[in-house]
């Protein structure tokens, strides 16, 4: 038998931190996000600027060199470091130790970027999201989740889940084995879908915000900025997890009444941060 706790706005105002008027940019936390590729440089746009819009002082971005164009002229409020090639990421070598890293929007799964993450992870000790396809690298070399610290923040899509603890034949086993993995890897799990669910070893967390506008590109690399903004912020990661689903699912129901289903994409998330935050 699960338990399964609600997140909602009284839940999650208990952890909530109110904005400290003495604090500074070097207090807000450094997040890295680790995302694109040739032709998906956008996801990275999408999760650094969700990151630097959640709350944290400074986002520094590692793209390949084709995304040091896009990502300076979209967000100029977020630096950018460049691996050495051109069109996809072949070896993550960061100029600082920041609070939190998000890894996987849009990296694809080239060799060279497969080889890039495994060294990455073999020394990293930094706090993690892991989406994409970093998710789906790690499927299929699951040796290398020894290699990821404890709490280290899983994202996967319903297929995404599906690559990482295999098929279920119903809603139950779904759950025992997310719960299984999570207990034996020491990760939590973000279920995303409708309702997303999060995995905290045997605790099960169901969010109660959010809507099928949500279901549009980009969606999920909004959601990877969010949770590592507020990471690098030293929010607990089930607690970043928690509130990152609830911000994220209140952004896209507060932008609903103006975009409909139809015109709802993923920068419009973006845009109502501030309103959900607030
Ligand atoms: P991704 O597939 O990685 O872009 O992630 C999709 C995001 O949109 C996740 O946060 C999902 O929970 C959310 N989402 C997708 N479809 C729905 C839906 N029908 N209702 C609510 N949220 C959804
Ligand atoms: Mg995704």
């Amino acid at each position: 038998m699960k338990l399964t706790y609600l997140i909602t706005k009284e839940e999650i105002i208990k952890f909530y931190k109110a904005a400290n008027p003495l604090t500074h940019k070097g207090l807000q936390g450094h997040a890295v996000i680790i995302a694109g590729s040739y032709g998906k440089v956008g996801a990275a746009v999408l999760a650094s600027k969700s990151c630097i819009k959640s709350g944290c002082g400074l986002v520094t971005t590692f793209a390949p060199k084709c995304g040091y164009q896009i990502l300076q002229i979209s967000i100029p409020e977020v630096m950018v470091v460049t691996d050495e090639n051109t069109n996809f990421i072949t070896h993550i070598q960061l100029p600082l130790i920041p609070q939190a890293i998000g890894i996987g929007p849009g990296i694809g799964k080239e060799l060279g970027t497969q080889k890039a993450l495994f060294e990455f992870l073999r020394t990293n000790k930094t706090s993690l999201v892991l989406d994409a396809d970093a998710l789906n690298i790690l499927s299929e070399n699951q040796s290398w989740l020894e290699l990821i610290p404890e709490n280290t923040i899983l994202t996967p899509h319903p297929k995404e889940l599906e690559r990482l603890i295999g098929k279920w034949d119903s809603e139950s086993e779904k759950f025992q084995k997310a719960i299984a993995f999570s207990e034996h890897h020491k990760v939590i799990i973000v279920m995303k879908g409708a309702p997303t669910y999060i995995i905290n070893k045997t605790k099960v967390y169901q969010n109660t915000t959010g809507n099928a506008a949500l279901a549009t590109a980009g969606s999920g690399d909004v959601l990877t900025g969010i949770i590592t903004s507020l990471l690098a912020q030293d929010y607990v990661p089930v607690q970043a997890a928690q509130l990152a689903v609830f911000i994220h699912g209140l952004s896209a129901d507060i932008a609903l009444p103006e975009t409909g289903y139809q015109s709802f994409i993923a920068s419009d998330i973006i845009k109502n941060l501030g309103k959900a935050f607030l």
